[in-house]
């Protein structure tokens, strides 16, 4: 059974590893797609600060190909989204039976292996068993649109409420849509204007180009009242305390991604207008709301994906999304096709 692994920065090496299952209430998964995000891309240039060798891959889907006898919810053939993150069972929350306050939070692909390869085998609880309306290339978002869920939930937006998001990349493109519906009103913003050519594809109707009249704009689209919160996407190239200045006084602030650069921010601004600033990042308690979101097509992820690879060219997919990244600071998603 094959595994790809990061041996260090820019070095992915195949291996033979065979899998097994260990346990009766584990399951093996013939893994089938696997979405290569800038999360995986930072993980293969060393910029996510991974602990090598690491098999990559956080979102993947696959169908299970043996299940261990005390499974209930899944069995041979079920089709299943594999848990991107999961409480790390060690910490003081954990053991006090608060896994859902986790402070160790592991990422699979980060700090613990990924879905790149032919099989993972996983315990039950972590596997979502996919609806059959929920196609593969859908459910790879299934992590994204948790944590988007999670955003939404942090915001606390009554309908009608106009939210700033910074970035049109995946997570603000797949937020501003659930933003919408849940009967808020998006405004998102990003210097980049086919991200935004894309997303008003997707439904989003106000679309901002980050430049001078950036504040203006706002200030026109929220009739003089600025943005009740803002939402600002990591990696997203506009400076993080822009988003201070779009939310009113008495505003939420949210810093939310996959992973977060170290950044610093002027704080005068935020402590002036009396600002609420929060961060959330992992999410893994909203997979079966985001499942049912798919479900209701709520959210499209599926225009995001800008190519389809096979796994015989994972490298190469690895090698062509780091250059984008270097070249511009983002790299489009993609989809890794392992069957
Ligand atoms: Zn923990």
């Amino acid at each position: 059974m094959k595994i790809w692994k990061v041996l260090s920065p820019g070095v992915l090496a195949e291996e033979e590893k065979p899998e097994s299952i260990q346990s009766p209430t584990q399951a093996k998964v013939k893994v089938t797609k696997l979405l290569l995000s800038s999360a995986e891309l930072r993980v293969f240039d060393g910029s996510a600060g991974a602990a090598y060798p690491v098999i990559p891959g956080r979102f993947a889907v696959g169908v299970v190909s043996e299940a261990g006898e005390d499974c209930v919810g899944v069995e041979k053939n079920t089709r299943v989204y594999i848990r991107d993150v999961a409480p790390c069972g060690r910490c003081e929350q954990c053991v006090a039976g608060h896994a859902e306050n986790c402070v160790h939070i592991c990422v699979a692909g980060v700090d613990r292996d990924g879905a790149l390869r032919d099989f993972v085998v996983a315990e039950e609880s972590a596997l979502s068993p996919l609806p059959p309306s929920v196609s593969d290339d859908k459910a790879l978002f299934i992590g994204i649109v948790s944590m988007c869920e999670a955003v939404v939930d942090g915001l606390d937006a009554a309908k009608g409420t106009h939210i700033a998001v910074f970035g049109a990349d995946e997570i603000g493109n797949l937020l501003s849509q659930l933003l919408i519906y849940r009967q808020a009103v998006p405004i998102l913003i990003d210097p980049d204007e086919d991200k935004l050519k894309l997303a008003a594809q997707c439904g989003i109707y106000y679309t901002v180009k980050a430049d001078e009249t950036l504040h203006e704009r706002i200030s026109q689209i929220t009739g003089g009242r600025m943005a009740a919160g803002s939402v600002y996407t990591s990696y997203c190239p506009v400076p993080p305390e822009t988003a201070f200045e779009t939310t009113a006084a008495g505003g939420t602030v949210v810093y939310t991604g996959l992973g977060f650069p170290s950044v610093s921010v002027p704080m005068k601004i935020a402590q002036d207008k009396r600002l609420t600033l929060t961060t959330i990042s992992n999410d893994y308690s909203n997979n079966a709301a985001a499942i049912n979101l798919l479900v209701n097509n709520a959210v499209d992820p599926t225009p995001l994906i800008a190519a389809h690879r096979p796994v015989a060219e994972a490298a190469g997919a690895f090698q062509d999304g780091c250059a984008a990244l270097k070249e511009s600071g983002r790299a489009p998603c993609g989809v890794i096709e392992m069957l």
